[in-house]
């Protein structure tokens, strides 16, 4: 049986590896209790999809349960524009697009692949803006590149010594969870 890692996870493991440990102890309690603002949003915007009311546009696949065997990794895609091969994310608002993010992104293009649908474009819209924000396909180098982050995931280990930036404690959802850290974050 594959142990898939779940693709809305890679980047929260590149902000904070420590932070997957307290999202599953939560995710198996009130998740509800662990959200604060951004993310609220983030959900919200993807509230459509998850409920498949986005499209009803036969060239349109929407909130599509998707998963790759060969990288170990599962997810939901949000829109896939059959006529124009191009995947999107949507995001409620993008000031900066973060390595992390590419990343669940590419993971979902690998899922498609390797699933047969054919991919020729990638982007992220920003629901607050109206903007596409187009991203190169990810090659073999990016497939490598991906595989070697997946591989450091599914290695760590919580009790390992970890790097404790302050700066994103403070912007960090699990902050009040944490014993890594006795600051509070900005969202209280
Ligand atoms: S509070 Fe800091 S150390 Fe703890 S999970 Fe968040 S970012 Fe990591």
């Amino acid at each position: 049986m594959y142990d898939y890692i779940p693709i809305s996870t890679l980047n929260d493991f590149i902000f904070c590896p420590y932070s997957i440990y307290l999202h599953n102890v939560y995710m198996g309690g009130d998740e509800e209790m662990a959200h604060a603002v951004p993310q609220t949003r983030g959900k919200a915007a993807h509230t459509s999809i998850d409920e498949k009311k986005y499209s009803t546009r036969k060239d349109e696949i929407v909130g599509l349960s998707v998963y790759c065997n060969e990288l170990g990794i599962a997810g939901k895609i949000d829109i896939y524009k059959g006529n124009e091969k191009l995947l999107v994310e949507r995001k409620y608002q993008l000031n900066n697009i973060y390595q992390g993010q590419i990343y669940q992104l590419w993971a979902q293009y690998f899922c498609m692949i390797e699933m047969g649908y054919e991919v020729e474009r990638l982007a992220f819209y920003a629901i607050a803006s109206n903007k596409l924000f187009p991203v190169e396909l990810p090659g073999n180098a990016g497939k490598e590149e991906l595989a070697g982050f997946i591989g450091k995931f599914k290695s760590f280990n919580p009790e390992e010594e970890i790097m404790v930036n302050q700066n994103k404690c403070r912007h960090c959802i699990y902050c009040n969870l944490c014993d890594k850290t006795e600051i509070e974050n900005v969202y209280t």
